[in-house]
């Protein structure tokens, strides 16, 4: 089956400074059930968009996921759970870290590398693309679902 593609915003982000306040306003407009899949090159600013994202809702400490393939956030008002698949050599070693009990329930995840992850982890709602080099980031945002619609609306 095709995937349609609802809405597709594109922004350029000039600085760090900048990805980490986009970052923050889309937290700003996010609601839980909501899956992220954060894509693009090695070291082009997934983590930096997820920290942001992560701490706008109070959580100050955030580290990258990569060996541990998650990191999970809760508090009164928000759980959030921060994937990062590049260490996984198969979507089936999801399993061994119990994926199906982070699948249920009401809660936002954020996911890299998601192409690793393919046929275990959630369907996106939203896909952010990033790219660039030096301090610019191009980022294309993609809408897969009407929740993913609804945010893009939110934040344009
Ligand atoms: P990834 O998770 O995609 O591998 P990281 O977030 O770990 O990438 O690293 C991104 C790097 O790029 C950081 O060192 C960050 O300081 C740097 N950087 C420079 N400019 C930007 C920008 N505009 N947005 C995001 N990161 C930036
Ligand atoms: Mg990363």
């Amino acid at each position: 089956m095709a995937i349609i593609l609802k809405t597709t915003l594109k922004t350029t982000l000039n600085s760090e400074t900048e990805t980490q306040q986009f970052a923050k306003t889309l937290a700003q407009n996010s609601n839980p059930p909501l899956v992220i899949y954060l894509q693009g090159d090695l070291g082009v600013g997934k983590t930096t968009f997820a920290r942001s994202f992560i701490q706008f809702f109070g959580f100050d400490k955030v580290k990258s996921p990569t060996y541990s393939l998650v990191e999970s956030y809760q508090n009164d008002i928000i759980n959030i759970h921060h994937f990062d698949c590049y260490r996984l050599s198969n979507p089936e070693e999801l399993e061994y870290i119990g994926i199906r009990e982070y699948l249920k329930g009401n809660h936002i995840q954020l996911i890299e590398w998601p192409d690793l992850g393919k046929g275990i982890i959630a369907p996106a709602d939203l896909t952010i693309e990033i790219s660039g080099d030096n301090n610019m980031r191009k980022l294309t945002l993609d809408a897969q679902t009407n929740m993913g619609e609804e945010l893009l609306k939110c934040i344009n």
